[in-house]
């Protein structure tokens, strides 16, 4: 693995200034970000990219999500020790190491065998409890539920079931539906005891598509 030096952490102590900035307010969120070093998900020549508040390619046609994005979606988690959180769209393995950095137990799916193969490899260098998956996210991992939170790290056409199904009672579910063409509105679902999901809006994101079935288009 790449080094973590001064200048990394200097860079990424500004990261998150920027994103304190741009209104993140949960410290545990942005406490994980600054013990993270995102550079070491991007290829060395990149690191200039690797602390701009900005999405980047990571081959396969896929990216690391946004800062910004990881940390929006990781503050409307609410995320405690221990608890199990299932992600969807493994991609770089980044949001997965924020989550598991805040003491979460996740387990993330993958669809694209490239990328799994990759980062399941990449992740083991590292200390937390992550298991990655090689398989269609929209069913989850029933297996492993039920789950106190569930993050979408795609463009979901539809809030899959399977999903809805594995989420435990006062669970919360973080998707960007796509409810329109070219952008999608962050949701926060949250189970109910009668099993309906209460609905948050906010605001809206650009995410690559939430395919079905597994492939590496
Ligand atoms: N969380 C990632 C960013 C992911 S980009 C990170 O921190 O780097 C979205 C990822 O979702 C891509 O890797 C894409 O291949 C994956 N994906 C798309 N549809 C999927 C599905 N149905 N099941 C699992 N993963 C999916």
């Amino acid at each position: 693995m790449q080094e973590d030096s001064y200048r990394h952490k200097g860079m990424r102590k500004n990261m998150v200034e920027d994103l304190r900035n741009k209104g993140i307010k949960d410290e545990n969120v942005l406490n994980a970000i600054n013990n993270v070093p995102r550079h070491v998900f991007l290829d060395s020549s990149f690191l200039d990219f690797a602390y701009q508040d900005k999405a980047f390619p990571i081959g396969s046609g896929q990216t690391i999500s946004q800062p910004f994005t990881v940390a929006f979606q990781t503050s409307l988690l609410e995320i405690k020790r221990n608890m199990k959180v299932l992600e969807i769209g493994t991609g770089s393995g980044y949001q997965a190491c924020v989550l598991a950095e805040m003491g979460a137990k996740v387990f993330s799916i993958e669809r694209q065998r490239k990328l799994y193969t990759k980062t399941k490899a990449f992740l083991a260098e590292f200390p937390y409890f992550i298991k990655t998956f090689l398989a269609d996210g929209n069913k989850g991992l029933p297996t492993y539920g039920p789950f106190d939170r569930i993050l979408i790290t795609a463009a979901a056409p539809e809030i899959p079931q399977a999903l809805i199904d594995q989420l435990k009672v006062g669970g919360i579910m973080v998707i960007p539906l796509c409810e329109h063409d070219d952008h999608q509105t962050m949701l926060r679902l949250t189970k109910q005891e009668d099993g309906t999901m209460k609905r948050e809006t906010y605001g809206d994101f650009r995410f690559v598509p939430m395919l079905k079935n597994l492939g590496d288009d």
